[in-house]
């Protein structure tokens, strides 16, 4: 009777057991500093494969990276001046819980906000920089991201430097309102003040560029490159889809269809995009 018994414990415990793994499995599951998935190929890398530039060796496919490692990949070492950093939204709207939502993401991504700003030399040669990071509230364009890219540009005109930008964004912050959407109009006023003292802008739109970042100074590059892939648009698919009743091709949005149809430039491998700059940036006559 007691090996019966048992058994039958056994038997009980089991399907509890194999029920909490089967749960566990759907989460992601493996810590994010050993293994990623790939959301293009589903293929599970190990993280030391992606290299430095965290390109997925199945398809190709370019992780999001953050603006540190942004930086890494395209900068001079040691050239980077920061500027512009401690900035801070007044939460015009009284959002509930947005200073919280703030402090958790400066902790997560080491980051003041959702841009960085600075100057920076690439390949030798003397640029204005901002980096937005999807990771800081999906990059999106409040005050103090509207702030820093604004002043960025007014001190590239005052000092005759190309502006290069790299951009990612969820579109406007929704936490700021009106506010938000104020910056693209400011924005779009310093990039023309740049413009009209006949200096280089130059955009580099990374994956996802949308909402307000791509209607307003996303797309007023003098010339507008893309990484392969990347997710470029101002509403999202579903929006459109259902107001216009059509389905839209699968790579709508893509950086490649926007490249047939006119609205981005090149597209160039993220390895490549160094180069590509410092090259662009001399071909416009550098800094002035
Ligand atoms: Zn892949």
């Amino acid at each position: 009777m007691a090996l019966f018994s048992k058994k039958d414990k056994n038997i009980r415990i089991t399907p509890n057991r194999s029920l909490r793994q089967t749960v566990q499995r759907e989460v992601p599951e493996v810590p994010d500093e050993l293994f990623a998935k790939c959301p293009a190929c589903k293929h599970t890398i190990y993280q030391k494969d992606l290299g430095l530039a965290k390109i997925c060796p199945a398809c190709s496919y370019n992780f999001r990276i953050s603006a540190q490692e942004r930086l890494a990949l395209t900068v001079d070492e040691g050239t980077f001046e920061e500027l512009f950093i401690g900035l801070e939204t007044s939460n015009p709207l009284n959002f509930p819980q947005y200073e919280e939502k703030l402090q958790e993401a400066r902790q997560k991504t080491g980051l003041d906000e959702a841009v960085v700003t600075g100057l920076a030399k690439v390949k030798g040669e003397k640029v204005a920089l901002a980096i937005m990071d999807a990771r800081f509230i999906m990059a999106s364009m409040g005050t103090v991201v509207g702030e820093k890219i604004t002043r960025l540009f007014e001190l590239a005109t005052e000092q005759g430097l190309p502006v290069v930008i790299f951009t990612a964004s969820g579109g406007a912050r929704m936490q700021e309102g009106i506010m938000s959407l104020m910056q693209m109009a400011k924005i779009s006023a310093a990039v023309k003040r740049h413009s009209q003292a006949g200096l280089f802008y130059l955009t580099v739109l990374t994956d996802p560029t949308t909402g307000g970042v791509t209607a307003s100074f996303a797309m007023e590059g003098d010339i507008i490159l893309a990484e392969p892939q990347a997710l470029v648009g101002f509403a999202g698919r579903r929006v459109i889809e259902t107001t216009v009743r059509e389905t839209l091709p699968d790579d709508f949005q893509k950086a490649e269809f926007l490249l047939e149809h006119g609205f981005v430039d090149a597209i160039v491998p993220r390895m490549a995009l160094r180069d590509k700059i410092a090259y662009l940036v001399a071909f416009h006559g550098g800094s002035q």
